[in-house]
């Protein structure tokens, strides 16, 4: 995991409608940056695993829901650096697992199911202090992975753009991705934050992940918050049609939660002239892709 291949393609996408509003759209693949470590999660986790490493951690803990695609990469880089771990899940086990879980298992993740009250507690301190004494010298990652070293691995990405975009644009979850992002723009470039999770306080939480990583704020984010379908793994037909249609147009699959979601939304403000002519916009493809199976199973859905 540590030594992995690190570096992502960056691909232009071609559409009438593109074209007629003058906008160039650039999708990176990080997707595609490695195949069961996918996306943002193995630039987040990168430092952190190294660091277990360096400590003489024999054993990562994370949490996560029942289809984490944080979970899933934890357990798969974990196994890779020979390295333990420990899933706290939130709520109730369901058997047979979802795809998400089975794959966690098979690499070797240790489940804990907590319910979801206790599961709230999971950055308190004695709270920790308690995972620590019951499961021994843990190294425990937060929740979607997002800290200083995540921010770091994430600040990576800039050395695949090849040139200078006038728009970044990324999901939201945690916010760890979008922060690491924004630490490395310049000032005239704008980060179009797409948020998976329904709540008016997105933007505030985002102001405070950078002002706890000292990144300093420079206004130049916008947080979309009318894309969330309903809120986090919910999805609308009208969705699940566009990642369908993407499907089609360009052979490239997004996931549902994140990446179908901030591609509608782009796609939308470009219909509705929100970019001037001229615009270049890199959109960051944080992959994901793995939770498709177990939304179709829990919903099921008919993706191509
Ligand atoms: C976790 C995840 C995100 C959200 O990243 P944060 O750093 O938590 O905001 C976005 N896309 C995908 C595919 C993810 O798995």
């Amino acid at each position: 995991m540590v030594n992995a291949q690190q570096t992502a393609i960056v691909q232009e996408l071609f559409s009438p409608l593109y074209e007629a509003k003058k906008v160039r759209l650039f999708l990176q693949r990080d997707d595609l940056l490695h195949p069961e470590v996918s996306g943002n999660k193995f630039r987040k986790l990168k430092y952190n695993i190294r660091y277990a490493i360096e400590q003489g951690n024999k054993t990562i803990l994370t949490f996560g829901g029942a289809y984490s695609n944080h979970i899933a990469a934890t357990a798969a880089a974990a196994k890779l650096s020979n390295l333990n771990s420990i899933g706290i899940i939130r709520g109730e086990e369901h058997l047979p697992l979802n795809a998400t879980l089975k794959t966690a298992v098979d690499n070797g993740m240790e489940l804990h199911y907590i319910s979801r009250s206790d599961y709230k507690l999971k950055k308190d301190v004695s709270f920790l202090e308690g995972l620590k004494q019951r499961f021994g010298e843990v190294c425990i990652i937060p929740e979607g992975g997002t800290n200083q070293l995540a921010i770091n691995g994430v600040a990576e990405m800039k050395a695949d753009w090849g040139q200078e975009y006038d728009c970044i644009a990324t999901p939201f979850g945690s916010g760890g991705t979008a922060a690491g992002i924004y630490s490395v723009l310049d000032e005239e470039q704008q980060l179009l934050i797409f948020s998976a999770l329904k709540g008016e306080k997105v933007g505030e939480e985002f102001t405070s992940i950078l002002a706890d990583n000292n990144i300093v704020d420079n206004n130049n984010w916008t947080m979309f918050n009318q894309y969330h379908f309903g809120g986090y793994a919910k999805v609308k037909p009208e969705l699940v049609d566009f990642v369908n249609l993407f499907k089609k147009d360009y052979h490239i699959q997004l996931d549902l939660i994140y990446n179908g979601k901030m591609l509608f939304g782009l796609t939308d403000l470009i219909r509705k002239d929100y970019f001037s002519p001229g615009t270049e916009i890199l959109a960051i493809h944080t992959g994901g892709v793995q939770g498709n199976k177990g939304m179709e199973e829990r919903l099921g859905l008919g993706l191509y």
